[in-house]
C-alpha cells in the first residue's frame, strides 16, 4: 500500500488544481473539441489555439463563470465559436473573451440562417480556392466555426444540401470569377 503525505492543505490544493488543469487543457473551453496541444498559460488567463474556434485567448474567470453553461448547451457553444471566428476575421490579433463579452456574445449572437451559412461557405471557398477547378480541403471542424453551423454534421448539411456544384458557379460567375 502505498501512503502519500503532504506537507500542507496548500499543497493539497496545488495537486488537486494541477490535475484538473491537466485534463481541461486539451479541450477547447469553448466548444469542448480536443486541441492537439495544451492551452498555453498567460496572466490571468490562457492562450487556446483550437481546431474549430481558432486562436483566441480567455479569461480563467470565464471558465469558472459560463463553462458551466457552456457544457450544457450546445447552441451555445457554437455560436460563441463563431463569434469567436469572426473576431479574428476582424482583428489580426488574437481577441481576449473575458466573461462580460462572452455573455453579452450569447446574448446577442445567433447562429445565421442555413441560406447565410451557405453564403459564408462560399464565400470562404472564393477566399481559398486560388483558382478555377482547384480543389480545397475541407476540414469540417473550422468550417463550423466559421459558417456558423452548429456542429460538423451541420456542415455537412450545408455541403450536401445548399451548396451544390452549380451554385458555387452560379457566385463565382455573380462575383466576376471563372470568366
Ligand atoms: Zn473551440
Amino acid at each position: 500500500m502505498t501512503y502519500l503525505r503532504l506537507g500542507s492543505d496548500t499543497d493539497l490544493l496545488a495537486v488537486r488544481s494541477d490535475s484538473r488543469t491537466m485534463s481541461d487543457q486539451y479541450k477547447c473551453p469553448i466548444c469542448l473539441t480536443p486541441m492537439q496541444q495544451p492551452a498555453q498559460q498567460i496572466s490571468g488567463g490562457e492562450h487556446i489555439v483550437c481546431p474549430r474556434c481558432g486562436e483566441y485567448q480567455i479569461t480563467r474567470r470565464v471558465k469558472t463563470v459560463i463553462q458551466k453553461q457552456l457544457e450544457s448547451d450546445h447552441k451555445a457553444r457554437a455560436v460563441l465559436s463563431h463569434a469567436v471566428r469572426r473576431m479574428q476575421e476582424a482583428s489580426p490579433a488574437p481577441p481576449l473573451i473575458t466573461d462580460e463579452l462572452a455573455n453579452q456574445l450569447l446574448q446577442s449572437g445567433s447562429l445565421p440562417s442555413p441560406a447565410q451559412q451557405a453564403e459564408n461557405l462560399i464565400l470562404w471557398l472564393g477566399g481559398n480556392l486560388v483558382a478555377p477547378g482547384e480543389t480545397v480541403e475541407l476540414d469540417s471542424r473550422p468550417l463550423t466555426a466559421i459558417i456558423g453551423a452548429i456542429d460538423e454534421s451541420g456542415v455537412e448539411f450545408i455541403l450536401d444540401h445548399r451548396v451544390r456544384v452549380w451554385v458555387i458557379w452560379g457566385h463565382f460567375r455573380a462575383l466576376g470569377a471563372g470568366k
